[in-house]
């Protein structure tokens, strides 16, 4: 006996269970464990993910073996269904699923009523006294082998079904009856022969023929791209699986039927079932919009008993699984049948919602709450409305399923690959569709939004935009969408491509036109329940990077734990402001240099105090001037004239003044703490400001801690001499005043010497941040203003895995972090270190600051609730101290 492969599950016995998702998926480990808790399952096996990747390691080939144990898992089956496979009076039928360790709603295969042909069609149609069900049974049989198995375009069988369906008049699959069906058989059988293939009578070969075609559909196109958008590739998954089960009928008649049911709302988390069904239909009738299901609650006046039961059911899978369940279901006859359950897909306000309900009810803890939410869904909850004002004036066209939130305004196009293409060029889209599906993926994921005029909420368009966080609008009924000629039609308005529309995903209203898009302000209710949760378990601290007091005031709102990174420079460029820069950067001597300064204290003076204010009770890091003087001087000729006039020299003077300040490479020139040496009262009046501005503060009897923070340190003399001179002022002042003020005084670092040197730094430090921009650039030798050129050659060929200006590279640039925290700490136990530059935001390099040991990150106000959560997860998934993988 070689390795198993085939794990069954019956009445009997089952083997596997729903830890066993690397090798049977999924749906395969779910359903044994449904089976384990007695519920009411068809009987099946689970051929192994590893055949999967035996298969695609081994040129197509099967291990040897499998054959004789499927056969065997085969007869199995026939025995405890008191049926058999290819009999033609009671025949055994057959669904062949695929289903991976993770989920790729739509992506991969499944067949169903695998066994029938010709002779068995007839045998079913007596045994059930049921011709039409058996019929409807055969032609969806042909139409999947066909299209899944033998690669024939289901566009044709639709279009031989209509041709039944037209000739009869009528409009619903429903409506034909068993002749009809079998006319659509013979088309069927037809196109197979137009085509080249061949449809095989053997319900063995069909057997077998399935299921390589799901292992096969582990590298079809759209099932690599889905992988790829969802970086799946880098976890290590095996392939697919492939479930084997006993088919249940949801199409013997109106007391037949199947669905899909969550056990809470996955548009709003609110702890109700909810869900839609059709009567008298099979397989994906509900998913693929064909007819308009109907709502769960629907079942309950059809038959009250099996609601009952499903409800039952929902119960005891949330329970059992401690998370939202999406269940697919099945009524043969009045039986309730589960073929599937998996945690329920959702949108993000529902996945916090359910978190933060779910630990009030008891069911989990909150570690098991901040895991359940990914910090790109707290983004999405900061997700865009549309603008108020705009949206009163804007031209209203009609109504679908808000099926995913948000507002989005963009460009109409009509397919995925326009929507690719325009994308590619910066347009902002809108992809509509009649209804979308699995090749769509693509184009959907760099849309603004997904509008389609069919479909229900669990629709493939509404599905996979939740997924995505992409706003969408779905089963828009009265709006057409006409992919022949390029137009929306509705309420008398026509829109053609590349016309502007606007959709919001929470009403599922539809505008025609562009409507500007505005940002929700603040947190509320459960995120910032799940946010609390968050900070209990991390270690990291989040601060923000804020340069004025409104910007202190958001991120205070959003819980930052004070200002990483406040940019003074932006402080220079009011219009009061500016000219008084001006004058003191052209100045020719220092004492003209210190009067204008002398009249730029006060402006800094008071932005201080706001900040300290917004940020009372915690660390406000204050960065010195950092920008080359160059940024601020006078550009245009009218400006030139103005401030020549105003400090009375003259225009060709001030001209000269400006080239003289121009530089080859100014990220590397006159800037940070080099402009500090040079002229040591421009950081004398900053100090001063800073320092006044507490001493204001306190005496009000507030409590601020500054900490004053010198950029582009690269030698710890350039820190001394700095350190000195703001300890005098600082020290005086404090002094004078006779106040209690602690303040700290520390450096970037963002240098490649100064990680080498941190040692040095350290031990004259209170504190380091690291400026991962400029360390990055530095670093990396990649100028932050040149790399869109090549970065996107480097990530291609793998260079690089993420742009590395967005994510920390923790090869180099982490490296880097890393030696410069031993150096800094090992001079100064005591240092405090954070990083202040855009990584602060990512969640990724959120980890890795975890990981090496960070205190804290600081990024952008709306960026904090993100970082919170990343922080939570990091130190959920990581003790700190464990060997960073670089
Ligand atoms: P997907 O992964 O795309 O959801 P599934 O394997 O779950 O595909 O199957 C698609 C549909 O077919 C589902 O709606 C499921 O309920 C139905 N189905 C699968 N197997 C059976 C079966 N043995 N009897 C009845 N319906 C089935
Ligand atoms: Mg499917
Ligand atoms: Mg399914």
């Amino acid at each position: 006996m070689g390795k198993k492969y085939v794990y069954v599950w019956n009445k009997n016995r089952v083997e596997g269970n729903s830890k066993m998702k690397d090798i049977l998926g999924g749906k395969g480990a779910n359903l044994a464990e449904m089976a384990s808790l007695g519920l009411p399952v068809p009987p099946g096996f689970t051929i192994s993910a590893e055949v999967c990747k035996y298969y695609w390691d081994n040129n197509r080939k099967f291990p040897e073996d499998l054959k004789s144990t499927v056969e065997e898992a085969m007869r199995e089956l026939e025995n405890v269904t008191g049926k058999k496979f290819g009999d033609n009076e009671n025949p055994l039928l057959v669904s062949v699923r695929s289903g991976a360790a993770i989920s790729m709603p739509g992506m991969m295969d499944t067949i169903l009523n695998l066994g029938l042909n010709d002779e068995s069609v007839e045998g079913l149609a007596k045994l059930t006294n049921n011709e039409r069900f058996a019929w409807d049974s055969y032609r969806r049989f042909i139409q999947m082998f066909g299209d899944v198995a033998l690669g024939i375009p289901h566009e044709k069988f639709e279009d031989a079904l209509n041709e039944v369906k037209n000739k009869k008049g009528v409009k619903q699959d429903l409506e034909l009856d068993a002749n009809d069906l079998k006319k659509v058989v013979e088309l069927y059988k037809k196109l197979y022969k137009e085509e080249g293939k061949e449809f095989p009578q053997d319900p063995m070969k069909q057997l077998w023929i399935a299921i390589e075609a799901v292992f096969g559909s582990w590298n079809n196109p759209r099932a690599i791209k889905y992988r790829q958008i969802n970086e799946m590739d880098k976890q290590g998954l095996l392939g697919t699986a492939v479930n084997v089960v006993a088919m249940v009928f949801g199409n013997m008649g109106e007391d037949s039927g199947t669905g899909v049911a969550f056990t809470r709302d996955p548009n709003t988390g609110e702890k109700k079932y909810y869900g839609e069904f059709l009567t008298n239909a099979q397989g994906e009738d509900v998913v693929a919009g064909i007819r308009t299901p109907k709502s769960l609650d629907e079942l309950k006046n059809i038959n009250p008993k099996v609601y009952n039961q499903l409800l039952e059911v929902m119960d005891k899978l949330e329970t059992h699984f401690r998370d939202m369940q999406d269940i697919e279901f099945t009524v043969e006859r009045g039986q309730l049948y589960l073929l599937q359950t998996r945690n329920g897909k959702r949108t993000a306000a529902a996945a916090v919602k359910i978190a933060v309900d779910m630990v009030k009810e008891g069911l989990i803890n909150k570690q098991e709450a901040v895991m359940r939410v990914k910090p790109a869904d707290i983004e999405k909850l900061l997700h865009p409305i549309f603008d108020l004002e705009e949206l009163k004036n804007a031209q209203y066209i009609g109504k679908g399923l808000p099926a995913s939130p948000g507002a989005a305004t963009g460009k109409i196009v009509f397919s995925a690959d326009d929507a690719e293409k325009l994308a590619k060029d910066g347009e902002k889209v809108i992809l509509a569709r009649p209804e979308t599906s699995p090749e769509d993926v693509g184009g959907m994921n760099v849309a603004e939004g997904i509008l389609t005029s069919r479909g229900g909420m669990t629709s493939h368009a509404a599905v996979v935009a939740r997924g995505m966080g992409k706003t969408a609008v779905v089963g828009a009924e009265d709006i057409v969408i006409d992919l022949k000629n390029k137009v929306i039609k509705s309420n008398g308005v026509e829109l053609k491509e590349g016309d502007w529309i606007s959709i919001d995903g929470n009403e599922g209203k539809v505008y025609a036109g562009k409507i500007k898009t505005v940002r929700p302000e603040g947190l509320a209710g459960d995120i910032s329940v799940l946010l609390e949760y968050a900070d209990e378990v991390s270690v990291l601290g989040v601060r923000a990077n804020a340069d004025i007091p409104r910007d202190a005031k958001v991120a205070r709102e959003f819980g930052a734990q004070g200002i990483g990174l406040c940019r003074t420079e932006h402080m220079f460029f009011g219009p009061e402001r500016i000219n008084k820069m001006r004058t003191m950067i052209v100045s020719k001597t220092e004492e003209q240099r210190r009067a204008a300064l002398e009249q730029l204290l006060p402006f800094q003076r008071s932005d201080f105090k706001g900040l300290f204010e917004e940020m009372e009770g915690f660390s406000v890091t204050i960065r010195l001037l950092d920008p080359p003087l160059h940024e601020f001087v006078p550009e245009s000729e009218e400006q030139i004239k103005e401030v020549a006039k105003m400090i009375g020299i003259s225009e060709d003077e001030l001209r000269s003044i400006v080239k003289d300040l121009e530089e080859f490479n100014p990220m590397m020139g006159h800037r940070g703490v080099r402009l500090a040496i040079t002229y040591p009262e421009i950081a004398e009046m900053q100090t001063k400001a800073i320092i006044l501005a507490a001493i204001d503060l306190i005496k009000e009897g507030k409590k601020v801690q500054p900490e004053i923070m010198i950029p582009v340190v690269g030698n710890v003399k350039e820190l001394t001499i700095l350190k000195e001179s703001i300890k005098q002022i600082a020290d005086e002042l404090i002094k004078e005043n006779n106040v209690d003020l602690e303040y700290k005084i520390g450096t970037m670092i963002e240098v490649p010497r100064a990680c080498v040197v941190a040692d040095q730094i350290g031990a004259e430090a209170d504190f380091f941040s690291f400026g991962t921009n400029d360390l990055t650039q530095l670093g990396l030798g990649f100028s932050r203003d040149d790399y869109g050129k090549f970065i996107g050659d480097y990530i291609e060929k793998g260079i690089y895995e993420k742009d590395p200006f967005q994510q920390i590279d923790r090869e180099g640039v982490g490296r880097l972090i890393k030696l410069a925290l031993d150096g800094g700490r090992s001079t100064n136990p005591k240092l405090k270190v954070g990083i202040c530059g855009e990584h602060g935001g990512d969640p990724d390099s959120i980890e890795f600051a975890h990981l090496v040991g960070l205190d804290y990150v600081s990024c952008s106000p709306y960026r904090v609730p993100v970082a919170r959560l990343a922080a939570a997860q990091a130190a959920v998934n990581y003790k700190r101290g464990k060997t960073v993988n670089y």
